[in-house]
Protein backbone atom coordinates (compact mmCIF):
# COMPACT_ATOMS: atom_id res chain seq x y z
CA UNK A 1 0.00 0.00 0.00
CA UNK A 2 1.35 3.73 -0.71
CA UNK A 3 -0.50 6.39 0.32
CA UNK A 4 -0.10 10.04 0.33
CA UNK A 5 -2.19 12.11 2.80
CA UNK A 6 -3.19 15.74 2.08
CA UNK A 7 -4.48 18.36 3.57
CA UNK A 8 -3.37 21.59 5.72
CA UNK A 9 -1.57 21.76 8.65
CA UNK A 10 -3.66 20.79 12.01
CA UNK A 11 -5.97 18.74 9.32
CA UNK A 12 -4.75 15.20 11.20
CA UNK A 13 -2.37 14.05 8.91
CA UNK A 14 -0.25 12.91 11.03
CA UNK A 15 -2.59 10.83 13.39
CA UNK A 16 -4.38 9.26 10.69
CA UNK A 17 -0.81 8.28 9.24
CA UNK A 18 0.46 6.92 12.70
CA UNK A 19 -3.10 4.66 13.31
CA UNK A 20 -2.53 3.53 9.65
CA UNK A 21 1.15 2.11 10.17
CA UNK A 22 -0.14 -0.12 12.77
CA UNK A 23 -2.63 -1.28 10.48
CA UNK A 24 -0.53 -2.08 7.48
CA UNK A 25 2.71 -2.78 8.80
CA UNK A 26 4.06 0.10 6.79
CA UNK A 27 6.32 3.41 7.85
CA UNK A 28 5.01 7.18 7.86
CA UNK A 29 7.10 8.86 5.93
CA UNK A 30 6.99 12.63 7.51
CA UNK A 31 8.97 15.26 5.96
CA UNK A 32 7.96 17.49 8.52
CA UNK A 33 9.54 14.74 11.63
CA UNK A 34 12.12 13.71 9.78
CA UNK A 35 13.32 17.91 9.35
CA UNK A 36 12.66 18.01 13.12
CA UNK A 37 15.17 15.43 13.64
CA UNK A 38 17.88 16.91 11.19
CA UNK A 39 17.26 20.11 12.90
CA UNK A 40 17.20 18.87 16.54
CA UNK A 41 20.93 16.99 15.69
CA UNK A 42 22.16 19.80 13.68
CA UNK A 43 23.05 17.87 10.44
CA UNK A 44 23.92 20.63 7.49
CA UNK A 45 20.43 20.12 6.16
CA UNK A 46 18.76 20.97 9.86
CA UNK A 47 20.50 24.11 9.82
CA UNK A 48 19.56 25.45 6.57
CA UNK A 49 15.93 23.77 7.18
CA UNK A 50 15.64 25.25 10.96
CA UNK A 51 14.57 29.19 10.41
CA UNK A 52 12.55 28.64 7.75
CA UNK A 53 10.67 26.21 9.39
CA UNK A 54 10.15 28.72 12.64
CA UNK A 55 8.85 31.10 10.13
CA UNK A 56 6.11 28.58 9.32
CA UNK A 57 7.38 29.14 4.95
CA UNK A 58 8.20 25.70 3.26
CA UNK A 59 11.66 24.37 3.14
CA UNK A 60 13.42 24.34 -0.70
CA UNK A 61 12.04 21.44 -3.05
CA UNK A 62 15.48 20.36 -3.50
CA UNK A 63 15.91 19.49 0.28
CA UNK A 64 13.00 17.84 0.32
CA UNK A 65 12.93 15.76 -2.58
CA UNK A 66 16.28 14.59 -1.52
CA UNK A 67 15.01 13.30 1.72
CA UNK A 68 12.19 11.62 0.46
CA UNK A 69 14.46 10.08 -2.29
CA UNK A 70 16.83 8.64 0.59
CA UNK A 71 14.19 7.54 2.70
CA UNK A 72 11.93 5.43 0.16
CA UNK A 73 15.16 3.94 -0.69
CA UNK A 74 15.19 2.32 3.12
CA UNK A 75 13.97 -1.33 2.98
CA UNK A 76 11.29 -0.55 5.41
CA UNK A 77 9.86 1.09 2.58
CA UNK A 78 9.44 -1.68 -0.17
CA UNK A 79 6.26 -2.67 0.63
CA UNK A 80 4.65 0.07 1.04
CA UNK A 81 4.64 4.02 2.56
CA UNK A 82 2.98 6.53 3.96
CA UNK A 83 3.85 9.97 3.09
CA UNK A 84 2.43 12.74 5.71
CA UNK A 85 3.28 16.67 4.19
CA UNK A 86 5.04 15.61 1.09
CA UNK A 87 4.92 16.29 -1.62
CA UNK A 88 3.97 19.82 -0.28
CA UNK A 89 4.30 21.70 -3.79
CA UNK A 90 3.60 21.17 -7.30
CA UNK A 91 7.37 20.78 -8.60
CA UNK A 92 7.73 17.93 -5.14
CA UNK A 93 4.58 16.24 -6.87
CA UNK A 94 6.30 15.82 -10.04
CA UNK A 95 10.10 14.60 -8.72
CA UNK A 96 7.56 12.44 -7.16
CA UNK A 97 6.23 10.77 -9.57
CA UNK A 98 9.55 10.72 -11.81
CA UNK A 99 11.09 9.22 -8.43
CA UNK A 100 8.15 6.36 -8.41
CA UNK A 101 8.52 5.87 -12.10
CA UNK A 102 12.19 5.16 -12.08
CA UNK A 103 11.19 2.88 -9.19
CA UNK A 104 8.41 1.09 -11.48
CA UNK A 105 5.93 1.91 -8.11
CA UNK A 106 2.42 3.46 -8.15
CA UNK A 107 0.69 5.32 -5.34
CA UNK A 108 -2.62 3.78 -4.72
CA UNK A 109 -4.45 6.49 -3.67
CA UNK A 110 -4.12 10.20 -2.09
CA UNK A 111 -6.58 11.22 0.35
CA UNK A 112 -7.29 14.52 1.35
CA UNK A 113 -8.46 15.51 4.48
CA UNK A 114 -10.65 18.61 3.69
CA UNK A 115 -11.09 20.94 6.83
CA UNK A 116 -12.04 24.94 7.27
CA UNK A 117 -9.41 27.50 7.68
CA UNK A 118 -11.30 28.93 10.94
CA UNK A 119 -11.51 25.89 12.32
CA UNK A 120 -8.35 24.67 12.16
CA UNK A 121 -7.18 27.84 13.39
CA UNK A 122 -9.13 27.30 16.76
CA UNK A 123 -8.31 23.66 16.95
CA UNK A 124 -4.21 24.79 17.09
CA UNK A 125 -4.36 27.52 19.23
CA UNK A 126 -6.24 24.44 21.42
CA UNK A 127 -3.63 22.11 20.91
CA UNK A 128 -0.77 24.58 21.69
CA UNK A 129 -2.98 25.62 25.34
CA UNK A 130 -3.25 21.93 26.10
CA UNK A 131 0.67 20.95 25.53
CA UNK A 132 1.50 24.12 27.37
CA UNK A 133 -1.25 22.93 30.56
CA UNK A 134 0.44 19.54 30.57
CA UNK A 135 3.72 20.96 30.54
CA UNK A 136 5.06 19.77 27.22
CA UNK A 137 7.03 22.46 25.32
CA UNK A 138 4.56 23.40 22.32
CA UNK A 139 6.15 23.56 18.87
CA UNK A 140 7.53 26.77 17.81
CA UNK A 141 5.27 26.85 14.35
CA UNK A 142 1.96 25.85 16.28
CA UNK A 143 2.52 29.60 17.97
CA UNK A 144 -0.66 31.01 16.76
CA UNK A 145 1.08 33.63 14.16
CA UNK A 146 3.36 30.99 12.79
CA UNK A 147 0.80 28.53 12.07
CA UNK A 148 -1.43 31.33 10.37
CA UNK A 149 2.16 31.50 8.28
CA UNK A 150 2.19 27.66 7.32
CA UNK A 151 -1.97 27.97 6.39
CA UNK A 152 -1.21 30.81 4.12
CA UNK A 153 1.90 28.59 2.54
CA UNK A 154 -0.86 25.61 2.57
CA UNK A 155 -3.63 27.79 0.81
CA UNK A 156 -0.26 29.69 -2.04
CA UNK A 157 1.68 26.48 -2.95
CA UNK A 158 0.23 23.07 -1.61
CA UNK A 159 -4.02 23.56 -2.19
CA UNK A 160 -2.29 23.16 -5.71
CA UNK A 161 -1.19 19.40 -5.33
CA UNK A 162 -4.92 18.19 -4.91
CA UNK A 163 -5.65 19.03 -8.55
CA UNK A 164 -2.54 17.01 -9.77
CA UNK A 165 -3.91 13.90 -8.15
CA UNK A 166 -7.78 14.12 -8.62
CA UNK A 167 -6.10 14.63 -12.58
CA UNK A 168 -4.80 11.09 -12.06
CA UNK A 169 -7.62 9.97 -10.85
CA UNK A 170 -6.03 8.92 -7.56
CA UNK A 171 -7.78 11.12 -5.02
CA UNK A 172 -10.34 10.87 -2.54
CA UNK A 173 -11.49 13.53 -0.16
CA UNK A 174 -12.56 12.89 3.30
CA UNK A 175 -14.01 15.14 5.78
CA UNK A 176 -11.33 16.26 7.79
CA UNK A 177 -13.38 17.98 10.29
CA UNK A 178 -15.72 14.94 11.54
CA UNK A 179 -13.99 13.07 14.76
CA UNK A 180 -10.94 10.88 14.80
CA UNK A 181 -12.94 7.54 14.67
CA UNK A 182 -15.12 8.65 12.00
CA UNK A 183 -12.55 10.13 9.86
CA UNK A 184 -10.77 6.87 10.27
CA UNK A 185 -13.45 5.16 9.36
CA UNK A 186 -13.90 6.70 6.15
CA UNK A 187 -10.49 6.16 4.74
CA UNK A 188 -10.48 2.77 5.89
CA UNK A 189 -13.94 2.37 3.72
CA UNK A 190 -11.38 4.05 0.71
CA UNK A 191 -8.51 1.69 1.05
CA UNK A 192 -10.64 -1.47 1.15
CA UNK A 193 -11.91 -0.63 -2.42
CA UNK A 194 -8.22 0.54 -3.61
CA UNK A 195 -6.20 -2.47 -2.70
P1 LIG B 1 4.77 19.54 9.23
O1 LIG B 1 5.12 18.87 10.53
O2 LIG B 1 4.47 18.57 8.13
O3 LIG B 1 3.68 20.58 9.38
O4 LIG B 1 6.08 20.33 8.76
C1 LIG B 1 6.69 21.32 9.57
C2 LIG B 1 7.50 22.26 8.71
O5 LIG B 1 8.51 21.54 8.00
C3 LIG B 1 6.72 22.97 7.61
O6 LIG B 1 6.07 24.13 8.08
C4 LIG B 1 7.84 23.32 6.62
O7 LIG B 1 8.63 24.40 7.07
C5 LIG B 1 8.69 22.06 6.70
N1 LIG B 1 8.24 21.03 5.72
C6 LIG B 1 7.74 19.79 6.02
N2 LIG B 1 7.45 19.11 4.90
C7 LIG B 1 7.77 19.94 3.86
C8 LIG B 1 7.68 19.83 2.44
N3 LIG B 1 7.20 18.71 1.85
N4 LIG B 1 8.09 20.88 1.69
C9 LIG B 1 8.59 22.00 2.26
N5 LIG B 1 8.68 22.19 3.59
C10 LIG B 1 8.29 21.17 4.40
Amino acid sequence: MRLILLGPPGAGKGTQATRLTEKYGIPQLSTGDMLRAAVKAQTPIGLKARAVMESGALVSDEIVVGIIADRIEEPDAHNGFILDGFPRTVAQAEALDALLARKHIRIDAAIELVVDAPKLIARIVNRAAQAQAAGHAVRKDDDPEVFKTRLEAYFRDTAAVTPHYRAKGLLREVDGMAGIGAVSKAIDAILASAS
